[in-house]
């Protein structure tokens, strides 16, 4: 079990905090932010932090500047529009060293309850690097770290894992990485049964330990998706010219062998749309298992595995689930992944937990977002929780 501490676990009154958020957000050429979902997902964190007294000091990455000063990636933007969802000052630190002379005197100059936030912490080369000069610095401008970015949890860098080595107070986590932790973490490796994970996508290989981790834990493994039909091969079924990793057809068997012996119900689609072009406007039917044409590929479950699936999460206490159906960015293609996210946004009195990338997009783009219980931010960091992996980031604040 994860207990870190939290933002609800330290006095900040009067102290530095240094919060490392996640202000990774898109910009377009005029360098208007075009989705600020991550500034809004930041402020319960940034709002409890100034209520206690804080002088909260924020950093964060954005983009890949790649060691280097690069004005179109400075977080200038980020503490305009930050200042106006707080509604106080939120003053920008502009510093091509990031602590340099303008953060140093910025945050001498802080009084209780004041915001700073710092340049991008990628402009220093060091910080993918956990270099530790760059580390010490982002230290000594503070008393108090809180981490609050999940989606660079699973790297370690200066501003998330060796900051907290040279900070002389607390390190705790903020609301969202809580969050995280408490469903990713906690919820998927003591899970309230029957515990079924659903994972799709596009290939066996990026989620290899995936698999082989939540088959350790589950009570039924759903596997749709790309990733099926490498398992239809594996059984000698012609899949036609869908996704296949003839490499991994072993591993599949290997991984219903196990399935078999962990007393664990593996399934996998009985039937598949398939399409003559990897194109919304192609010509399509649903086919069933073992029947795919050799000049068609498939691109979504078929209807009657979207029933398997949905009798399968009926009924299921904790739910977790990573990777579409199939190609849902093609609506002709997105009934399969609809179909599952019905099946667990009608769950009641169940945790449902939605890992990052492509299926949280996919949940919000088909509007599923508010119907869940947890749809994690980060991508990487998510998959390797599921990996059953010890993120850096998380290992590195305090416990409890
Ligand atoms: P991943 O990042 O591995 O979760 O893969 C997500 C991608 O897999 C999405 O862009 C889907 O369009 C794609 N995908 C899902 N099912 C299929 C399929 N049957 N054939 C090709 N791509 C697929």
């Amino acid at each position: 079990m994860l207990n870190k501490k939290s933002v609800d676990d330290i006095n900040v009154k009067g102290k530095k905090v240094l919060v490392r958020c996640d202000f990774n957000v898109p910009l377009d050429a005029e360098l208007n932010i075009t989705d600020e979902n991550r500034l809004v997902a930041a402020l319960p964190t940034i709002k409890k932090l100034i209520a206690d007294g804080g002088k909260v000091i924020l950093c964060s990455h954005l983009g890949k500047p790649k060691g280097e000063p690069k004005p179109e990636l400075s977080l200038a933007p980020v503490a305009k529009r930050m200042a106006e969802l707080l509604g106080q000052e939120v003053k920008f630190a502009a510093d091509d060293n990031v602590v340099g002379d303008n953060a140093k005197a910025a945050v001498a100059e802080m009084k209780d309850g004041e915001v700073v936030l710092l340049e991008n912490t990628r402009y220093r080369a060091e910080e993918t690097k956990n270099g530790e000069a760059f580390s010490k610095e982002l230290a000594s401008l503070a008393d108090v770290f809180v981490n609050d970015a999940f989606g660079t949890a699973h790297r370690a860098h200066c501003s998330n894992v060796g900051v907290t080595e040279f900070v002389d107070g607390d390190c705790a986590v903020g609301y969202l990485m809580q969050k995280e932790i408490d469903f990713l973490g906690n919820a998927v490796n003591n899970p309230e049964r029957p515990f079924v994970a659903i994972l799709g996508g596009a290939k066996v290989s990026s989620k290899i330990s995936v698999i082989e981790n939540l088959l350790e834990k589950v009570d039924t493994l759903i596997i749709g998706g790309g990733m099926a039909y490498t398992f239809m091969a594996a059984h000698g079924e012609e899949v036609g010219k869908s996704l296949l990793e003839e490499d991994y057809k072993e591993y599949a068997l290997k991984m219903e062998k196990k399935a078999e012996e962990k007393g664990v119900k593996l399934l996998i689609p009985i039937d598949t749309v398939v399409a003559d072009d990897f194109s919304n406007d192609a010509n399509f039917k649903t086919v069933g298992r073992g029947e795919i044409p050799a000049d068609m590929e498939g691109l979504d479950i078929g209807p009657e595995s979207a029933k398997l699936f949905a009798d399968a999460v009926a009924g299921a206490k904790t739910v977790v689930w990573n990777g579409p159906m199939g190609c849902f960015e093609m609506s002709n293609f997105a009934a399969g992944t609809i179909a599952v996210a019905e099946a667990m946004a009608a769950l009641k009195d169940a945790t449902t937990i939605i890992g990052g990338g492509d299926s949280a997009a996919a949940c919000n783009q088909l509007g599923f977002g508010d119907k869940m219980t947890h749809i994690s931010t980060g991508g990487g960091a998510s998959l390797e929780f599921l990996e059953g992996k010890e993120l850096p980031g998380v290992v590195a604040a305090d416990n409890k």
